[in-house]
């Protein structure tokens, strides 16, 4: 049998980047993102694929014709909240306008309310953000895409593999990106640098050896990493390298990548491993 992986885009500025949180005040007047994400879905058709596409909901209400077009390509629509604030850094209250806000303007442009989450920058956390999860499922969403299993950015004991997370509001379905377990701990090799930097057979090994278990590998990317001209923020080198690096690495991947495993949505994922 095979196992469908998913490929996932969070569609968000050149300057949503790691280790802020939302967009530097005041936001820069270029933007880019509505170049790439083109060129991503170019990508993709070549390549006869469907995608998730996170949304960021500012992103959203900016370029209106965005959601539209991405959907109109039948890709998934799913949330990446509003202002790309971590969710540590929001009330409980803020988390619900943030996402209830996204899941009606998404709503509005595809024309079907998302029912699938990513925070920024893996900011939901089981210890730090429990009253999240019951708070998704409340609002209509059906699975998480935030829980990385790394160390710094997650929990990096986590599982690898979609599971369920019982919440007081119902069970919410939890899909990790992929990660390469080594002895030293588990490498980023699922999307951002990890998947720029490491060489190519790890990642394709990982993935080999996950879908022999029945298990889905998730990668995701962003509009910023198939702009290689586009501008970047004046950051410290650890941290310019995290969120921009040789871009242009990670379409060529994407490509190769996308010749030799099955690829879909996120939601069709959940639905195979919700229904085995
Ligand atoms: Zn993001």
């Amino acid at each position: 049998m095979t196992v469908p992986n998913a490929l996932t885009i969070d569609v968000e500025e050149w300057f949503h980047v790691c280790g802020l949180s939302g967009a530097p005040a005041p936001p820069p007047a270029e933007e880019r993102v509505g170049a790439a994400v083109e060129r991503i879905l170019g990508l993709l058709t070549d390549g006869g694929v469907k995608a998730t596409f996170f949304v960021l909901g500012c992103v959203a209400e900016q370029h209106p014709a965005l959601v539209p077009a991405i959907a109109a390509a039948g890709h998934e629509i799913a949330s990446h909240g509003w202002s790309h604030r971590l969710v540590t850094d929001l009330s409980p209250a803020e988390f619900r306008d943030e996402i209830r806000r996204t899941g009606d303007l998404l709503e509005r442009q595809a024309g079907r309310r998302p029912t699938g989450f990513r925070a920024p920058q893996w900011s939901l956390c089981r210890k730090r953000t429990p009253w999240a999860f019951p708070i998704l499922r409340q609002e209509g969403y059906r699975y998480d895409a935030s829980l990385s299993p790394l160390p710094f950015v997650g929990d990096r004991q986590g599982p690898r593999g979609p599971h369920a997370i019982d919440t007081p509001a119902g069970r919410l379905v939890e899909i990790p990106p992929l990660v390469t377990p080594t002895p030293f701990g588990n490498l980023p090799t699922g999307g951002g640098w990890g998947f720029r930097f490491f060489p190519e057979r790890i990642i394709t090994a990982t993935i080999r050896r996950l879908n022999r278990r029945g298990m889905p590998a998730v990668l995701f990317l962003h509009p910023r990493e198939v702009d290689p001209e586009g501008p970047r923020l004046p950051l410290p080198p650890l941290r310019s390298f995290v969120a921009y690096g040789p871009r242009c690495s990670a379409e060529g991947r994407l490509r190769t990548l996308v010749r030799q495993f099955e690829f879909t949505t996120l939601a069709h994922v959940v639905d195979v491993w919700d229904t085995a």
